[in-house]
């Protein structure tokens, strides 16, 4: 039997904003325990929430940026359950009136082809603090400084199919968060995070399978391998005769796989009611109007602007504007490079975001720099190296040992261009080889690389292939 598989994602956004969602306490990551929780925070007797202004405009920036709906009237709910880190008994959530309605995405698959992934809503809440269990023998420590930190939560429909597909669409939408500048997107820090919603269902049936929740994901990486996990957990249950149970897991990436964590039955009854402390959000015309203005060059404008004015296929675009960074690098080795955006574009992608990976580097933290890299480029361009040498001399800008134009000087690297050379060298090798020469008359053509060769060998590498390529032609046909 072929299955199918079905993914929707929860994504919840810690908004970057200073001071919490409703007080004014600082949202600032890593101060000591308890230090940055006020009493709104802990929800204390006769305290009041404040909406933060700044935390829907940033809401407002999302749904523009993600084709969605701004809601004119939006409200606060509380959420409630027990839990030791929320002292207050309840979470300030949106429930029926999101803020942000109906958008979409379009992510870029590897084959070049562009999906559309629906997005169902957004909604404003208030994170709750965290319980600590290391560093404590027999106890749990809490600390309340994450309390009351903005959330925005991004739900999708299920409209993804594989856990690549997740991945392109988590990524695509921490790329947009980032642009606009309303999370940081650490995910280390658990500024942004992940549950996946994952079913399987037989290949042709239209109607959805029972779903489990995977929770609080928080790499690219184990996204991918947790929703692989769980496809095949599921698969196995069904067609060994069992039936999937509606839960929530929880994923391990040390053991790589789910393991259950509460059923829907057990699931908390949250008793959600509009919070009394809290008006409706309206949001007029005017405010979105004027947010409209301080939107900047968004990932889905800048893909299609590099494709146009770089000429570069989808996908290469599609990684070179994976971060405002990323892109604004590129773009000054274009600048640097003398017009040749596409071998930079090479250079970028495939040499230095290899070497990056591999040293477990970002961009911002090249040991080459854009200036270097096009520099570079320009030196292919013009016919003083070959690009060839050109990996030797990145090897070099890599481990800092100069400046481009320093390097060709100081090894004699530079492209040796001169006819004149070119053909002593040819005819050297012509005179050393006199019985591959013969063989090479006599119809054997395959012997045309075993002379280049031989005249790279010689020269270092240096000469300009083009011109070896038609020297040697002619000198070998006489
Ligand atoms: P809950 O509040 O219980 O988590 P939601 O209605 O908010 O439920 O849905 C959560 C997510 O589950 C959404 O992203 C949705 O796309 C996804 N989802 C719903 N049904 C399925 C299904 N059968 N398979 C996979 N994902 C699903
Ligand atoms: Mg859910």
């Amino acid at each position: 039997m072929e299955w199918e598989t079905v993914i929707g994602l929860e994504i919840h956004a810690q908004l970057s904003t200073k001071s919490k969602i409703f007080s004014g306490a600082s949202t600032q990551f890593g101060a000591e325990p308890n230090t940055q929780a006020c009493g709104i925070d802990l929800g204390l007797p006769g305290v009041l929430p404040v909406l933060n202004q700044e935390a829907v405009i940033m809401a407002i920036k999302f749904a523009l940026g993600a084709n969605a709906e701004v809601a004119r009237k939006s409200v606060f709910a509380r959420k409630n359950y027990f839990y030791p880190d929320l002292p207050k008994g309840y979470q300030i959530s949106q429930y029926e009136l999101p803020v942000v309605k109906k958008g979409y995405i379009d992510i870029q698959l590897d084959e070049g082809t562009t999906k559309r992934i629906h997005i169902t809503r957004a909604h404003l809440e208030e994170d709750a603090g965290k319980s600590l269990h290391e560093d404590f023998h027999g106890l749990s420590g809490i600390d309340l400084n994450r309390a009351g930190t903005p959330l925005l939560e991004i739900v999708s429909e299920p409209d993804m199919r594989s856990a690549k597909e997740a991945v392109a669409y988590l990524k695509a939408i921490h790329t947009l968060v980032r642009y606009l500048e309303i999370c940081d997107g650490n995910m280390q820090e658990g500024s942004f995070r992940c549950d996946a919603n994952v079913s399987v269902r037989p290949k042709g049936e239209s109607k959805f399978g029972t779903r489990t929740e995977l929770k609080n994901i928080n790499s690219f990486r184990f996204v991918e391998r947790a929703i692989n996990y769980e496809v095949e957990r599921q698969i196995n249950v069904i067609e060994s005769g069992g039936k999937i149970v509606q839960e929530t897991r929880l994923y391990d990436p040390n053991k790589n796989e789910t393991r259950s964590m509460r059923s829907k039955e057990e699931a908390n009854d949250y008793r959600y009611f509009p919070d009394p402390d809290l008006l409706p959000l309206v949001i007029s015309d005017e405010i979105i109007e004027q947010v409209k203005k301080i939107l900047p060059e968004l990932p889905q404008q800048k893909l299609s602007r590099f494709m146009e004015q770089y000429h570069l296929s989808a996908y290469d675009a599609s990684i070179l504007i994976s971060s405002k960074a990323m892109a604004n690098y590129y773009e000054s080795v274009v600048k640097e490079s003398g017009d040749q955006p596409k071998v930079a574009a090479n250079w970028v992608i495939s040499e230095l975001l290899g070497a990056l990976n591999k040293a477990g580097l970002e961009i911002e933290e090249s040991p080459i720099s854009s200036a270097q890299l096009g520099k570079l480029v320009s030196r292919i361009a013009d016919n003083t190296i070959s690009g060839k040498i050109a990996k030797t001399i990145f090897e070099a800008l890599w481990n800092r040992e100069g400046e481009v134009d320093d390097i060709i000087e100081k090894r004699g690297l530079k492209q040796v261009t001169d006819r004149g050379a070119i053909e002593k060298l040819i005819d050297e090798i012509i005179a050393a080889n006199p019985q591959q020469v013969a063989d090479y008359r006599s119809g054997k053509d395959k012997l045309f690389g075993y002379f280049v060769g031989q005249a790279m060998k010689l020269s270092g590498g240096k000469v300009n292939p083009q011109q070896l390529n038609e020297i040697l032609k002619k000198k070998l046909q006489a």
